[in-house]
């Protein structure tokens, strides 16, 4: 990259003639007119006139392959926060287009950066991508930062840190996944000079020593091995590159190498059409070089977790120099360069040569199909969406960036800064302005809780159908806990008597009782109060156990003496005729059983059977979607036969989960990890990515009843990015 400092409008004229691209000269002219009248006898702190940051900005953009309206917003982009002129007045003089350009700029220029936390920069950088609502705004904005940071030498030195650090962990990151390498790594290099400057120039003395050698030697060794092959493989591409100087200091001070240990400080880069002729590149290599022992990869046949692929190995030079040489093909070279732009990349039809001009071409491309053509427009929410998820990033009053998933609301922010703040907020300022309880927050916007002193304000109950995030419900339940137990008593009473009337349980005082401790038993309650009261809060999730509850009354039902079971003659099954399957099927001993596989039932599982002709009573989950509502409605009601889980169970059953979860590698080995540790047998697994950047798993486990299904997926949900486990 190139582009150096440029001081007058006709060096920029010079630029734009050398890229042999069309441009709106008209356009670019007034641009530059009203830039250069407006900042009139402004100066930066190195002396020179302003002019020449806005000159350089547009000439790095002219460089990044951007269009005339980007250039001319690069002109303008400091006149708004810098001048008299207002965005009405720009707008009436160029367009809405251009307005909005230097606006977007402006306004990512003001999100403050002061922390080191990793998380707080991860935000900022979502933060970022999801205010510029044109994918222009942050190109102009990294063309803005390039030309700072390279002529950062006139600050004072704790400026130069802070935009050093800022750059490192904010921008450089973007332009990375942005796929502009070139600035990446020019942006890491520049700020690596004052964030560790003793270091940067120990590396970058050890590197001239023979500065003039390397680029030699990589030429040199580019045409000795392009000669070679391209005699026997067809359009054989070459490229060559010496590490940066960040990338040499990330593996020096970060995987504490010395410097003679690096060996892909030079590196060349063999493009090629097949697979096969990757292989067939390889050999040829170590042919002509001699290979270092164990230095060779295939991540050909092992892809990385990123999808990435290459063949890599360490050769020695002549000269004794070790390079190494990665081989793809155009495919894998697209994917590693690219990574989510690449597959618009290729729907785009680019996919040969690899000069700057080029990578930025599908930037380019798209920017212009941006606004008339539906799938370019898709392709702009699907790379934000890529970048920043969704999620929503609003700032505290002190200027910290706080992510919520998408459609929390001031509740949810409130909760998520301190469990004090949630239990005695009483309203909510959004930009300065009262908001009602429930205003969803948006991307930008300053949040402000207003609280009370009262020290036992509380929430209120009505918030747990508000919040969005499952922080803010636990935390609200949390308080309720504590504060407010005899509340919670009640409301667990009701809660177990509404439950059994639903099921038709009648207990006495004393089973009841019982039943409660032992529940207390594994919840750790102490007293039935206890347990009503978890019961109230939410602690304890009923409606979880009540199949369970039923089931054992059932049995305890069963179990009652001959006198009594009279009654309940209509059921002739009793726990001492074989059960098949572990279901007893009523009216019918010793028949055939199958577990039906569109349901899974599961003991605990409320069920029917399903008389089937020819194989036996096949056993549906009440709930089945298979299983008519209104039985005695049915075309054959009779083949329908009450069916119950028998007593003991010792047999196994298949459960299907489903798994969603935020995508990330690693995900999948994690979860059969799990399965593993459970001494689990999978049956089956795949996996799927959708179009929100969720993965979507489904896994075919067995397992010997519902409560042990509920500690898997207990288990399951609490493996990193996991965020729903459920039966499907
Ligand atoms: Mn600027």
């Amino acid at each position: 990259m190139p582009v150096g400092k440029i001081s007058t409008y006709e060096e920029l004229l010079e630029i734009i003639k050398e890229s042999d691209r069309e441009f709106d000269m008209d356009l670019i002219g007034r641009a530059y007119k009203l830039a250069d009248d407006l900042h009139g006898s402004q100066k930066r702190l190195s002396g020179e006139p302003y002019i020449v940051h806005p000159l350089s900005v547009a000439s790095i953009l002219v460089d990044l392959g951007m269009d005339s309206e980007s250039i001319a917003a690069g002109l303008l982009h400091d006149v708004v926060e810098d001048t008299p002129i207002t965005l009405e007045q720009i707008e009436k003089m160029f367009s809405r287009d251009i307005a909005n350009l230097i606006d977007g700029v402006t306004k990512i220029g003001r999100i403050p950066y002061s922390t080191r936390e990793e998380q707080q920069a991860e935000n900022i950088r979502k933060m970022l991508i999801a205010m510029a609502d044109d994918i222009r705004v942050i190109i102009i904005k990294l063309a803005d930062r390039l030309h700072n940071m390279r002529t950062m030498e006139y600050q004072t030195p704790q400026k130069q840190r802070d935009k050093a650090l800022e750059c490192m962990e904010v921008y450089a990151p973007i332009a990375h996944r942005l796929g502009i390498r070139a600035v990446k790594e020019e942006l890491e290099d520049l700020s690596l000079r004052y964030l560790d400057p003793v270091a940067y120039q120990e590396i970058e003395n050890t590197l001239t020593l023979h500065k003039n050698e390397r680029a030699a030697f990589i030429e040199r060794t580019k045409k000795k091995i392009y000669d070679r092959l391209s005699a026997m493989i067809p359009n054989v591409y070459l490229e060559g590159r010496v590490k940066s100087i960040n990338g040499i200091y990330r593996k020096m001070f970060i995987q504490g190498k010395n410097i003679e240990s690096i060996y892909d400080i030079y590196a060349v880069r063999v493009i090629v059409d097949t697979v096969n002729d990757c292989y067939n590149v390889l050999g040829v290599i170590h042919d002509m070089f001699q290979p270092l022992p164990n230095r060779f990869k295939d991540y050909i046949s092992t892809p990385k977790p990123n999808m990435y692929q290459s063949l890599h190995t360490t050769v020695l030079s002549a000269e004794g120099i070790p390079f190494e040489v990665q081989i793809r093909t155009w495919e894998m070279h697209h994917t590693a360069e690219y990574g989510i732009a690449a597959h618009w990349k290729y729907k785009l039809g680019l996919t040969k040569g690899d000069t700057l001009e080029n990578r930025l071409v599908w930037i380019r491309q798209m920017l212009e199909n941006q606004k008339d053509n539906e799938d370019a427009t898709d392709l702009v929410r699907t790379i934000k969406s890529d970048l920043a998820p969704e999620e929503v990033f609003v700032f505290t009053p002190k200027g910290e960036v706080i992510s919520l998933p998408s459609g929390s609301t001031v509740i949810d922010f409130a909760y998520a800064i301190h469990s004090a703040v949630g239990n005695r907020m009483i309203g909510a300022k959004v930009d300065k302005r009262i908001v009602p309880i429930d205003y969803k927050v948006k991307t930008g916007e300053i949040v402000e809780i207003l609280t009370t002193k009262e020290p036992d304000h509380g929430p209120s109950r009505d918030w747990l159908n508000i919040v969005k995030t499952s922080e803010a419900r636990n935390k609200i339940r949390q308080w309720f806990k504590k504060e407010r137990r005899e509340e919670n008593i009640v409301e667990g009473r009701a809660e177990v008597e509404r439950e059994f009337k639903r099921n038709g349980i009648v207990m006495s005082d004393q089973e009841l009782k019982d039943l409660l401790e032992s529940i207390g038993r594994k919840q750790n309650c102490s007293t039935v109060d206890d347990v009503y009261s978890a019961i109230g809060y939410g602690g304890i999730q009923l409606w979880k156990l009540m199949p369970r509850i039923r089931e054992e009354y059932m049995k305890k039902k069963q179990q009652l003496p001959e006198a009594q079971a009279q009654q309940e003659k209509k059921t002739p099954l009793t726990t001492n005729k074989k059960a098949m399957g572990g279901v007893l099927v009523e009216g019918m001993d010793n028949c055939l059983i199958k577990l039906s596989r569109c349901c899974n039932p599961l003991p605990g599982d409320e069920i029917i059977g399903f008389i089937t002709r020819g194989f036996g009573v096949s056993i549906h989950k009440r709930s089945c979607s298979n299983v008519p509502q209104d039985i005695s409605k049915a075309p054959e009601p009779e083949r329908w036969v009450k069916a119950h889980w028998a007593g003991e169970v010792k047999e196994t059953f298949e459960s299907t989960l489903e798994i969603v979860a935020e995508d990330r590698s690693g995900l999948l080995a994690d979860v059969t990890q799990q399965f593993f540790n459970m001494r689990l047998f999978i049956q089956s697994l795949n996996s799927r990515v959708t179009k929100d950047g969720h993965a979507v798993i489904h896994a075919t486990i067995t397992v010997n009843g519902i409560e042990h299904i509920t500690t898997v997926i207990g288990k399951l949900k609490n493996i990193e990015g996991i965020i729903s486990v459920k039966r499907s």
